[in-house]
């Protein structure tokens, strides 16, 4: 059946200008990092991805090795896109990165011009895409010269297999030497996707200063702690969980000691206050941090996109809420 989007779709979500570029980004974005895998069925995929769209989101964010395997999620979110979407490619913004090891010996790993450029070219011929609208340098490369890959970015776009370059979990100093270089180049260098959520708020110290000073939209991955930062765990750790899916390694049992716990149950009370669950108040927090774009969730049902869209139904914090947050964090 052919999908034919929500008419409404654009009435219900604020989309947000990303630094000083010309595109905006939908307040929440969606992210493919798991369960778009070999181990998940296609067709939650795309209930989820349809879902989403429906919902006014139009960023979809991947990287070339998600899966499990890698590069499963690119394939499958390109096998829906060409059966679902291939009417709406314009109305989507589609990301992905290289930077972690993608396939065997020296040229599949870190941040040379080599990895990248052939890294792109795979991601594009596995979404079957001309181009995708952003692309990152998905962590840094203590080795290659900072300059190679900046370049190497540069050339993708004036390749035009991309729209706009970012990075991603680069430091506020590897930020600032990155837009040193980004800058003489003139390249649309317009995002940085970083860690950023109530449990880990290390963006705060120096790196929001330099993305709001120079202009650079953040988009804040795993906002809701890959769960954590939900009512999921807070009665234990349900079957159907990332911390109980053992092909999953990213979260376990141990993450989930019981100091975090109180920290969680006390931050769902105010949650409640507000009128909101967790996941919600998580949400919306993150945004009101200077720079902040995008969050950017993930999800492995569609109640659950349906849940988070509305957290931003209620976005604005009292500064008494505020501070009870902070002293519940620190
Ligand atoms: P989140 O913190 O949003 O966690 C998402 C998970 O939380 C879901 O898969 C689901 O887990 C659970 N969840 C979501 N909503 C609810 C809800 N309302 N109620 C209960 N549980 C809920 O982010 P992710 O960890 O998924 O990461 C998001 C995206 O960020 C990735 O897809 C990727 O695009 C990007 N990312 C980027 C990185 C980088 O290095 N640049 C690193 C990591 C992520 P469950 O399966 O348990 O239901």
């Amino acid at each position: 059946m052919t999908f034919i989007a929500n008419a409404k779709r654009y009435h219900q979500i604020p989309y947000n200008r990303c630094g000083n570029s010309g595109i905006m980004l939908p307040a929440i974005s969606f992210g493919l990092w798991n369960n778009f895998g070999g181990e998940d069925t296609l067709e939650n995929q795309r209930r989820m991805l349809m879902k989403a769209f429906d919902l006014g989101i139009t960023h979809f964010d991947l990287a070339n090795n998600y899966g499990p395997p890698a590069g499963a999620a690119e394939k499958n979110f390109g096998r829906i896109l060409k059966e679902d979407f291939s009417r709406y490619r314009d109305e989507m913004l589609i990301s992905t990165k290289a930077g972690f090891r993608m396939w065997d010996g020296p040229y599949g790993d870190w941040g040379s011009k080599k990895y990248l450029i052939s890294s792109l070219d795979q991601s594009l011929q596995r979404m079957d895409l001309d181009y995708v609208d952003i692309f990152y340098h998905h962590r840094p490369d203590p080795e290659t010269p900072l300059e190679e890959t900046m370049v190497a970015l540069d050339q993708i776009v004036r390749q035009g297999k991309a729209l706009y370059v970012g990075i991603s979990n680069y430091n506020a100093e590897q930020t600032q030497q990155a837009i040193e270089i980004i800058e003489r180049q003139n390249t649309p260098f317009i995002i940085h996707q970083a860690a950023y959520s109530m449990l880990d708020r290390t963006i705060e110290n120096g790196l929001t200063d330099i993305l709001e000073d120079h202009k650079i939209g953040c988009i804040a991955y795993v906002p809701l702690a890959q769960g954590l930062l939900t009512s999921k765990y807070l009665h234990g750790i349900p079957k159907e969980s990332r911390a109980a899916k053992e092909f999953i390694p990213f979260l376990n049992e141990r993450d989930i000691s019981s100091d975090k716990m109180q920290k969680i149950r006390a931050l769902n009370e105010i949650a409640l206050e507000r009128g909101q669950t967790l996941a919600q108040m998580a949400l919306v927090w993150v945004l009101q941090q200077k720079s902040v774009v995008s969050a950017l969730i993930g999800a492995s049902r569609v109640s659950q996109i349906e849940e988070n869209i509305q957290a931003l139904n209620n976005a604005s914090f009292t500064q008494a809420e505020l501070a009870a947050i902070d002293n519940i964090l620190n």
